[in-house]
């Protein structure tokens, strides 16, 4: 039985909102309901969503869309089950540039009457919609802006077949708003049916059941019955054909890149048994891939069923495979076990680092995995030094309030929350460890999770008051101190260390050809040119270019690399591959740090800004944001 209290919640003329009193009283009788109270009581603390779900939340989305890519705009209706748990008048949701027509209550499309309140920056506007205390459905009927950042509509030049435009949506941290009303907190789950209307020669997909062809009508139908929270909320349009990988995989593409991207992931299968083998049953049933147009602003994108991912892992060789293994990780911690607010972001991606690395070292060795450490622990050292010593941002517990939740997510909740798992588990062994992260994931599936309620766990089923064990995990040290604890512990590399032994050969004079480099990997490659020094001179540059061909390497991760150098020396028979290469390529992960090398010097500064002039219109807004700020 469900006892709920009336709240008095009143709206000013200018549309803010004040919360009189309010209290709901949980049955204390009822665990999953107390479970789900708990979680929304930490949707309600989200600072980047205006939503209240402890009053009204909404439950499933049923959306109805059309795709016009002659206006750049998505229109139709997002109709919500809800459950009104407070007996409140008021429903709200996130907006952002979005134009809302019209609102409607229950089955029989009741009109209602709604405001938007104040417009703040990246967090948009309130939608606060008048409901009764027995209403269940509310449906929006409304149209995005053409400048939404979620969405990145391309034209046919943008993609690899040239011929279609394409359509694709980012809309982590907080970008869902910009294309769906939704209650936008990682906090809230929903599940959702759609039906998406497209041009008829493109096919639709979702982060959700997709279809395997085209049709002839351009309709297409999706259902998600699992639960997920907005920022997972995703669509593409486009050229698009399937392969099947094996009887759980497959994988999306243009055709023109359908062949490349089947040969570099044609062990997906093999990963999803490797994670399956560590932390229990993949829950989402269908595992593919869909490889967008290069202008993608990450690596890839976690989205459910579905992830999206950046076409510059297509390596010829599938040694980039590792950001698959991280966004296949995801499924699990991330998706089925979900950070509650962006605060407690490392919950999701330091878990996944770690699982993604332990992947990989299922699948190719300790040595392999190795490596990966050491180069992660090289980005946190970047990022480190960037954000300085005693930064509150690198503390792995953020404090994001006031801020766009994208500023100030950095590699400290990747690799910092990787150590500090890989802390726990050299403190508990392996084999204890492992069976705790199994019991964390099943006890908390398709639930949220935050900083307190995951150490509130760790204390319970793994310190268990052992005061020798707390010390050596240190809670304190990794959750709420800057930087890294004393007691850290460098990864090593065994195999980092041949390339050590290279690079060393070759600053006392052997020739670049002359170096053992048979069987070096990408990995080996990267850190070989990060090892490089940052001043060289134009013979050392030709030398190696000569030996190795760094400026025309096919691998995303080496060009990236070798770029900053041709920068800093002034090298300028990079210069034509680099143009190409930002023009062509939106990924932040790689132009940020390239422009910022290049307006290191007066020139350099000019030629980043006539380069940006030129390929801003190819980047999506998540990159855009990050640039216009540094170049401006
Ligand atoms: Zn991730």
């Amino acid at each position: 039985m469900r006892l709920y209290q009336r709240c008095l919640l009143g709206l000013s003329l200018a549309g803010s909102l004040q919360l009189a009193s309010c209290s709901t009283q949980p049955t204390k009788d009822d665990e999953t309901m107390t479970q789900a109270q708990s979680d929304l009581a930490m949707a309600a603390a989200d600072a980047h969503s205006y939503a209240k779900p402890t009053e009204a939340v909404a439950r499933h989305l049923d959306l109805d869309l059309d795709v016009n890519f002659d206006q750049k705009i998505l229109s139709g209706t997002a109709a919500y089950q809800i459950e009104n748990l407070t007996g409140t008048d008021q429903i709200i949701f996130d907006t952002r540039d979005l134009e809302i027509e019209k609102v409607f209550l229950g089955e029989e499309m009741e009109e209602t009457t709604f405001r938007l309140g104040d417009s703040k920056e990246y967090l948009g506007r309130p939608l606060i919609v008048d409901i009764k205390p027995d209403t269940k459905k509310v449906t929006i009927q409304y149209k995005t802006s053409p400048n939404a950042a979620a969405l990145q509509w391309l034209n046919p030049q943008q993609t690899a077949g040239k011929k279609d435009p394409f359509l694709f949506t980012q809309s982590q941290a907080i970008l869902a708003r910009t294309w769906i009303p939704i209650q936008d907190s990682p906090g809230i789950r929903i599940t959702y049916n759609a039906q998406v209307k497209v041009p008829e020669n493109l096919l639709a997909v979702m982060s959700a059941e997709n279809p395997v062809e085209k049709n002839n009508t351009g309709v297409y139908t999706f259902e998600m019955e699992q639960p997920i929270p907005s920022y997972l909320m995703a669509l593409s349009v486009g050229d698009l054909v399937f392969r099947q990988v094996g009887p759980q995989t497959g994988i999306y593409a243009e055709p023109a890149t359908i062949e490349a991207a089947a040969y570099e992931f044609a062990e997906l299968d093999k990963m999803l048994e490797a994670a399956e083998k560590l932390y229990g049953k993949y829950r989402w049933d269908r595992y593919d891939l869909l490889v967008l147009p290069p202008s993608f602003p990450f690596g890839g994108m976690e989205n459910p069923r579905l992830t999206f991912v950046t076409p510059t892992v297509l390596a010829k060789d599938r040694s980039l495979t590792s950001l698959i293994a991280h966004e296949l990780a995801h499924s699990w911690s991330g998706n089925l076990v979900t950070n509650a607010t962006w605060n407690d972001f490392w919950l999701n991606e330091g878990f996944t680092v770690y699982f993604e690395r332990r992947i990989m070292e299922e699948l190719y060795g300790k040595e392999y995995a190795d490596m990966l450490q050491v180069l992660g622990y090289q980005d946190l050292t970047n990022t480190l030094n960037d954000l300085g010593p005693g930064s509150a941002d690198t503390r792995l517990k953020l404090d994001l309030e006031g801020r766009d939740p994208d500023e100030g997510l950095t590699d400290i909740a990747y690799e910092k929350g990787n150590f500090f798992l890989r802390n726990i588990e050299r403190a508990v062994g392996r084999e204890r460890f492992d069976a705790f992260l199994n019991k964390y994931f099943s006890t908390f599936a398709f639930q949220s999770t935050n900083t307190d309620k995951f150490l509130d766990f760790l204390r319970s089923e793994l310190i268990q008051g052992d005061e020798a064990l707390a010390k050596k995990i240190n809670i304190e040290g990794w959750v709420y101190s800057p930087g890294l604890p004393e007691d850290f512990q460098k990864p090593t590399s065994a195999r980092f260390a041949q390339v050590e032994e290279a690079f060393q050969s070759w600053i006392s004079g052997k020739p670049a050809a002359q170096l053992d480099t048979k069987d070096w990997s990408s990995h080996e490659w990267l850190h070989f040119i990060r090892m490089l020094p940052e001043s060289m001179t134009q013979q050392q540059m030709a030398e190696l270019d000569r030996a190795f061909n760094f400026t025309n390497s096919g691998n995303s991760e080496v060009l990236a690399a070798w770029f900053l150098h041709a920068i800093r020396n002034n090298y300028t028979t990079a210069d034509q591959a680099l143009e190409a290469f930002l023009t062509k390529v939106g990924r932040r992960k790689f132009l940020v740090p390239i422009y910022k090398a290049l307006i290191a010097t007066p020139e350099g500064k000019k030629k980043a800004l006539a380069i940006y002039a030129k390929a801003r219109p190819n980047y999506h807004a998540v990159s855009t944001v990050t640039l216009d700020e540094l170049l401006k």
